[in-house]
């Protein structure tokens, strides 16, 4: 057997495909492709504090990289073909006071701050993951749909690894510090007049037809990169295992690849429970919530995709099209849903749904008390506030949120906040007189 091959998550089906194949989907039955590893074959340390030691030989771009300090868990791929800018530098940190907004007392609240990464959202995690195996294949032409941060993401790994790029973004639906990051990193940028669902079809079409790699989280080695998010997360609390993980749902690519770490972890005997996993999604992209929890489907519920299927169709017939502020998640038919509810399942997972306008304000906390994040990103907030008010989360419960995109992602929805709302935390500039007693007196305000 090999050390690492690709396996279809179906298991009625469970074919097995060579790492060396580039395939968006199982040939055999068309569900989504996973990752599996012979453990006897890997380098696998029997404690998780080994990884600290990395910390000292940081001038090796490997163990420099927070996705590629945990390579033993990414066994696919030999050092040679890595692509690394330098993601996953990211931090934890403990956020009293936006715990206090969430209802959550004083050391329970750990805030996972992606935005950190070099193109600004997770998403460097798990495009690290695709360009090495891009690299391995030897493919010259990467392609993705996007909300915005995947394009970031890949312009940025394709120009590193010299190759070419084109995303897919609908037009309209994106926020301008994204946009301009896809544009200076030099990516062909299809404006396709359309939603995210609609590129996402197309781009799945062209890469089949034109033989490009395709990049988006139906990619299984993207997820194999963002498990690291949660070993890092875990290195954050000394190794201790949290009792929830908030995370917002959009394609559900980092839910499901936070499932898979745990399960793998807990395989592997290195930690001793699973935490909690809390998704959540907006309002106006609510899928997964309507799916999960307001119809109760389970990864072995019977008839699963049937039942995906016939709702899908309603959207369809109702002409329905996802709308939020937060345009990262703004997706309604997401890609890695079945995979997502295999994460729920191993981590008893829950899923709540919140407003635009508590997703804005939530936002505003963290810009307030934290270091700020994209308005997806403050789902997680709103979320934790919801389930911590609803008696899921106990207000002394250990939680961390994933914190997924930069605060300067978005500015327009930031500026509009605080200018032209009159919400709790808007915090307007003050016009004054080109005068130094009017400046004055308005400090002193
Ligand atoms: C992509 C993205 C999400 C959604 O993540 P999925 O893995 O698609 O569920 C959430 N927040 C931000 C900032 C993102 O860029
Ligand atoms: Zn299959």
């Amino acid at each position: 057997m090999e050390k690492a091959w690709q396996q279809c998550i179906n298991s009625s089906c469970a074919a097995t495909y060579s790492i060396d194949e580039i395939l968006p989907a199982c040939p055999t039955c068309g569900n989504l492709l996973d990752i599996k590893y012979d453990w006897n074959k890997v380098e696998v340390p029997s404690n998780l504090n080994w990884f600290e030691k990395r910390w000292s030989s940081r001038n090796n771009p490997l163990d420099y990289s927070g996705v590629w300090r945990f390579r033993n868990f990414l066994g696919f791929t030999d050092d040679k073909y890595v692509a690394t800018v330098g993601e996953g530098q990211t931090i934890l940190q403990r956020n009293d006071q936006v715990g206090a907004y969430a209802g959550m007392n004083p050391g329970s609240v750990y805030l996972e701050y992606e935005g950190c990464n070099p193109s600004g959202s997770f998403k460097d995690n798990g495009m690290s993951g695709a360009f090495t195996h891009a690299r391995m294949v030897g493919a010259r032409h990467a392609v993705c749909a996007s909300t915005g941060n995947t394009s970031a993401s890949l312009a940025l790994y394709a120009h590193a690894c010299d190759m070419a790029s084109t995303v897919f973004i609908g037009s309209g639906r994106i926020a301008y510090g994204k946009l301009s990051q896809a544009l200076d990193y030099g990516a062909r940028t299809l404006q396709v007049r359309g939603n995210f669902d609609d590129c996402m079809k197309q781009v799945q079409d062209v890469a089949r037809q034109e033989k490009l790699y395709l990049v988006n989280s139906v990619n299984p080695f993207r997820l194999e990169g963002q498990k690291t998010i949660m070993y890092r997360i875990l290195e954050g609390l000394n190794w201790q295992v949290p009792d929830w993980i908030v995370v917002p749902g959009g394609n559900l690519g980092n839910s499901s690849a936070f499932g898979k770490a745990f399960a793998e972890l807990k395989e592997l005997g290195l930690i001793d429970r699973i935490p909690r996993l809390a998704i959540i999604v907006a309002q106006g992209a609510d899928t997964l919530y309507e799916l999960y929890t307001k119809r109760g489907l389970r990864l072995n519920s019977e008839d699963r995709d049937a039942k995906i299927k016939a709702y899908y169709a309603e959207l369809d017939a109702s002409g329905y099209t996802p709308d939020t502020v937060a345009t990262a998640i703004e997706i309604s038919r997401p890609v890695n849903l079945v995979k997502c509810l295999r994460a729920l399942d191993i981590c008893d997972g829950v899923v709540r749904s919140v407003s635009d306008e508590q997703i804005i304000e939530a936002k505003a906390v963290v810009g307030k008390y934290g270091l700020g994040c994209e308005p997806a990103s403050a789902a997680t907030i709103a979320g934790l506030k919801q389930l911590q008010a609803q008696g899921i989360i106990g207000n002394d419960q250990r939680v961390a949120c994933v914190l997924t995109g930069h605060q300067l992602k978005d500015p327009t929805v930031t500026v509009t906040y605080h200018i032209e709302t009159a919400g709790i935390y808007s915090n307007k500039p003050i016009e004054v007189d080109n005068d130094l007693q009017a400046i004055i007196s308005a400090m002193n305000q």
